[in-house]
């Protein structure tokens, strides 16, 4: 008899709530923007927004990729809309943000793929917001260095690849991605910005090994990369690939040893990790 493997409890959480973050909250809910924090219904968002923290998504809701984890909807995405980076950076103004990650589908069908769109949010949220933080979490550009280079350029002060997992599982869970294409992001930034912070996340759970895993952050901090995220993957849907396996508090506390040890600068890891969880505090203790 198949039986649904139960979530732990350590996956068993409750939000808390606060003033602060339901006054957040209901900004968001009032603007037409997108978060990713409140349509995915991250666990987080407590915690980030009591930081004034959040990760806007921009360039539509719908994605030319299929990544089986994911639970953003596939298609055809709309045209972008030249507007949304201003409106990007007043919403964070008015959410008095002091640090916004900025991220997207990815647009496979824009001749940049949409790199001019980032610069243009980059820039705006600048404009708008004194002394603001931005982190953005793109795309591959399909390999493209000059949508990259049209991102680096606008200077973000984290500039964020998710390589996901590693790379064996890459034909099943992001099979439209290529890990050396991903590594490649990372070794053009480095060489192009030395001194911009790089910074990746993986999910555990999906059927990687131990050894996998080793070698998958040893070649990203071959790559340049020097701050990490480490979560838990888990399935959005019964459409979604299943969860192989609920790595345990301890493991993921293991990770974050293993990998200071092996060289990262500052590395996040937990059941509730996502790619922009506590990325203030990343990007401050990096330093
Ligand atoms: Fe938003 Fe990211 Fe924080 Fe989740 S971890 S609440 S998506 S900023
Ligand atoms: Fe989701 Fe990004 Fe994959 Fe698109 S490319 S399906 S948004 S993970």
């Amino acid at each position: 008899v198949y039986q649904r493997k139960r979530k732990p409890v350590w996956l068993r959480r409750s939000l808390p709530t606060s003033p602060e973050y339901e006054k957040v909250r209901r900004l968001i809910g009032e603007s037409s923007l997108h978060t990713v924090c409140q349509e995915a219904k991250c666990p987080n968002q407590w915690e980030c927004f009591s930081s004034r923290t959040a990760t806007f998504m921009i360039l539509g809701e719908v994605c030319t990729r299929g990544c089986r984890f994911c639970a953003v909807a596939g298609g055809k995405p709309l045209p972008p809309d030249p507007e949304e980076p201003g409106r990007v950076a007043e919403a964070a103004r008015e959410l008095n943000l002091s640090y916004v990650v900025v991220t997207s589908v990815t647009r496979d069908d824009l001749e940049d793929g949409g790199s001019s769109a980032f610069a243009a949010t980059i820039r705006a949220l600048r404009d708008t917001i004194d002394g603001v933080y931005v982190e953005v979490l793109i795309p591959d550009f399909q390999g493209s260095e000059i949508d990259l280079q049209c991102v680096i350029d606008a200077k973000p002060d984290v500039l964020n690849h998710n390589i996901e997992t590693v790379p064996r599982l890459y034909d099943t869970v992001r099979p439209q991605a290529i890990y050396q294409r991903s590594l490649d992001v990372f070794r053009y930034a480095a060489k192009t910005a030395p001194s911009m912070p790089l910074k990746s996340g993986i999910m555990l759970g999906l059927g990687e090994t131990d050894a996998e895993v080793e070698v998958t952050l040893s070649d990203l901090l071959a790559a340049g990369c020097s701050i990490l995220t480490i979560g838990q993957y888990l399935q959005p849907s019964k459409d979604h690939l299943p969860v192989e396996t609920y790595v345990t508090p301890e493991a993921f506390d293991a990770w974050k040893t293993k990998a200071l040890a092996m060289g990262f600068a500052d590395v996040a890891s937990g059941p509730f990790v996502r790619s922009s969880y506590k990325a203030k505090e990343l990007f401050e203790s990096n330093g």
